[in-house]
């Protein structure tokens, strides 16, 4: 580190945030849904429950409290019947994502969710795969998905949803995940082993409110490359060790921890511990539209807790825990020190 370094030529924290080069490893892509998308699948599809006019739908559809969050995301799902609506909202998300300078995003989709209502893993693949080429071709973000069930639904739920995916599932599927309420993931343990077999990567939810021995779980049952959420690791300094040795990314999501009340306050947010402990975090948005944040909002509230150096760190991080190739990773993490360079951001 260059101890003579200038400190922030420019204060306007924004305008660091919008020069970042980005990337997102933790967002859902139903999760991620406009208020004004959800208006049009809904009209689409004379969806009942959903409010009939774009004002009264954009005031139901703020955050309020998780069950509120719950119906407004089912509704949501619901909404998601043809391939044409997988290929919209895709395409909705990419926009949104490269408008925040995001280079790159690995999406979860809840595909049992739709597997569930008799909608066809090729219908959601085929969507989400015309959005994903054109997005790459009109804004040249890159996007990568990671099918998931929930963990609260059962073995058989499990098994469905890596059949679909190693039946259907397109190059583009890195990995494979596993969210919904936490519950133990040892009766998971085959299905990950069928996904890891045919390549996929182990991407666990595991540790929002579910204590470090879920996590612990993913890591011997699952053998989970990073972990979603993972904030409760704080409390087994031995867990922390482990993870910082071996460099496990742990998906971190401020705004989302305080929506579902993982953390009371975002003073009291673990990010800054984390990052002192040496552990690998990344910054993300987890369900922004429905949550009423985006990635950018993430990055100012981190400003706000480990500022321009830590910012700086984790843009860096999820580049470095993305499954990018080595390749493009180079080019990411330099264009991130040209821009930490030209603001006089010491890179650590
Ligand atoms: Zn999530």
């Amino acid at each position: 580190m260059d101890q003579t370094a200038p400190t922030l030529v420019d204060p306007s924290v924004s305008q660091l945030v919008r020069d970042l080069p980005k990337v997102e490893l933790h967002v859902h892509l139903e999760g991620s849904m406009p208020a004004e998308t959800l208006f049009e699948l809904a009209g689409r599809h004379r969806v009942e429950g959903v409010p009939g006019t774009l004002e009264e739908l954009r005031s139901w559809y703020a955050f309020t409290d998780f069950p509120h969050f719950v119906e407004v995301y089912l509704a949501s799902v619901h909404t998601l019947r043809e391939e044409a609506d997988f290929a919209l909202l895709a395409s909705v998300v990419a926009e949104r994502l490269s408008a925040q300078n995001v280079r790159y995003a690995e999406v979860h989709v809840s595909l049992y969710a739709h597997l569930m209502r008799g909608v066809p893993a090729k219908v959601v693949f085929d969507g989400i795969e015309r959005a994903r080429m054109d997005a790459e071709r009109e804004h040249g973000i890159q996007l990568r998905w990671i099918p998931d069930f929930p963990a609260d639904f059962g073995v058989e739920s499990a098994e469905r949803t890596v059949e679909a995916v190693l039946r259907d599932g397109p190059q583009s599927v890195v990995g494979f995940g596993v969210g919904g309420v936490e519950s133990p993931l040892g009766p998971y343990a085959e299905v990950f082993g069928r996904a890891r077999a045919a390549g996929l990567a182990s991407l666990p939810h595991a540790g929002e409110h579910g204590g470090p021995v879920r996590v612990l779980e993913a890591l011997d049952v699952l053998g989970a490359e990073r972990i979603g959420h993972g904030i409760d690791v704080m409390k087994d300094p031995a867990l922390v060790e482990r993870l910082v040795a071996a460099q496990v990314p742990v998906d971190v999501s401020p705004t989302s921890n305080i929506c579902t009340r993982a953390v009371d306050r975002i003073e009291e947010h673990p990010l800054p511990a984390m990052l002192d402990a040496g552990l690998l975090v990344t910054l993300n948005s987890d369900d922004p539209t429905m949550f009423g944040s985006d990635l950018s909002g993430e990055y100012g509230i981190a400003h706000d807790m480990v500022g321009s150096e830590g910012l700086v760190r984790l843009a860096r991080n999820g580049v470095e825990a993305s499954y990018l190739g080595v390749a493009r990773r180079r080019e990411l993490l330099a264009e991130i020190d040209s821009v930490a360079a030209r603001y006089g951001i010491a890179v650590s």
